[in-house]
């Protein structure tokens, strides 16, 4: 790879900002936390962390970047998800309260705590084609996943195991990445270089 490495934002609003800013600098990006308005056109592709969806739209709200985020993913901005990200990037959520808002862009119907209140936290192999090789170890902690995907949308992993077999966990759109589990916590960086080579892409595209 040539040329400057891409810089990426973490939304930091709320969540586990920490590892994915670690995670990406290892993938070979620059990185940065985007908090305030004025931050967001300076990235050229975002992460959005795991945390809690309800908390983290409220503050996106009240921070003022509602507005700006839900523009730069309409412009084609490269945005990844994990988890609460995922929710956030959801067009639409199954069962959840009327005054939770996401900021959208990907055709998907997303449940939270789809795996059941009880179950806080599991782990699973999976294998995933665009990540090559070996299996991914994805950690889900009170994870949500895709109940449907539009067209569009391209499935990257699917539960492997037990009674939530088939459900859909990653899934990519365009620019638009999305995972229901945690790579930030397992030091397998695939995923986020999968995204840093997203956001290159896009930018070679736009140059
Ligand atoms: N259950 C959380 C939510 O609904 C997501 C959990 C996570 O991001 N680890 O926002």
């Amino acid at each position: 790879m040539t040329g400057i490495p891409p810089l990426i934002g973490v939304l930091a609003v709320q969540g586990d900002v920490r590892e994915h800013l670690a995670a990406l600098e290892a993938a070979g990006a620059r990185t940065t936390t985007v908090r305030r308005p004025e931050e967001v056109a300076a990235v050229g592709g975002l992460v959005i962390p795991g945390g809690e969806s309800t908390t983290m739209d409220k503050l996106v709200r009240a921070f003022g970047l509602q507005a700006p985020l839900r523009e730069r993913i309409a412009a084609g901005m490269p945005v990844y998800g994990s988890c609460a990200g995922m929710i956030m990037l959801a067009d639409r959520l199954a069962d959840a309260r009327p005054d939770q808002e996401t900021l959208g862009g990907l055709d998907i119907t997303v449940r939270r705590n789809a795996f059941g209140r009880q179950v806080d936290s599991f782990e699973e192999d999976l294998h995933i084609r665009e990540l090559g090789g070996e299996p991914v170890r994805a950690v889900f902690i009170r994870a949500p996943w895709i109940e449907d995907a539009g067209e569009s949308v391209q499935v990257l992993a699917r539960v492997e195991e037990g009674p939530a077999a088939g459900r859909i966990v990653a899934a990519r759109s365009g620019d638009l990445l999305v995972t229901s589990f945690h790579p930030e916590v397992t030091g397998d960086h695939r995923v986020h270089r999968l995204f840093v080579d997203i956001v290159r892409q896009h930018q070679r595209e736009r140059s």
